[in-house]
């Protein structure tokens, strides 16, 4: 499958449309998600044009993959809700089909704000 250039999270990245914006890096952009399922529901993408977390770990450089990684933490402290806080949250990617994936750029939900329970419904 070849990236698709017009998914939304491409378009957000270009700039063409807003977010709102936790976070950005030379690796990673970070921003509310239009419809959170939990008190507080971020998204973390990588500035790469990957579309899933295989692609992304099959062909992202090891510096990518570091800023990603290294990323989903830095907007966990910057939301007040990482471990080192004495808090937690859930980081999830959805990939392809099966896995429940709707915008074809990787992407991690960082679900927390609350107890997020066993799973996310
Ligand atoms: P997934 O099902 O893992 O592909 O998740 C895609 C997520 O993107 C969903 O949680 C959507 O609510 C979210 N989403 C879609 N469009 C936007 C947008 N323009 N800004 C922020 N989040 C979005």
């Amino acid at each position: 499958m070849k990236y698709d250039d017009n998914n939304i999270f491409a378009k957000i990245l270009r700039g063409e449309i807003p977010c709102k914006k936790i976070y950005e890096d030379d690796f990673v952009l970070s921003f509310y998600d239009i419809s959170p399922q939990k008190k507080i529901h971020a998204l973390v993408i990588p500035k790469g044009k990957y579309i899933d977390l295989d692609d992304f770990n099959s062909n992202a450089s090891n510096e990518e993959i570091i800023g990603l990684m290294k990323g989903v933490t830095t907007v966990a402290k910057k939301l007040g809700i990482s471990s080192i806080d004495g808090k937690g949250y859930r980081a999830l990617a959805n990939i392809s089909d099966d896995g429940g994936q709707e915008v074809p750029h990787l992407h991690f939900h960082l679900f927390g704000g609350e107890k997020v329970g066993k799973m996310v419904s």
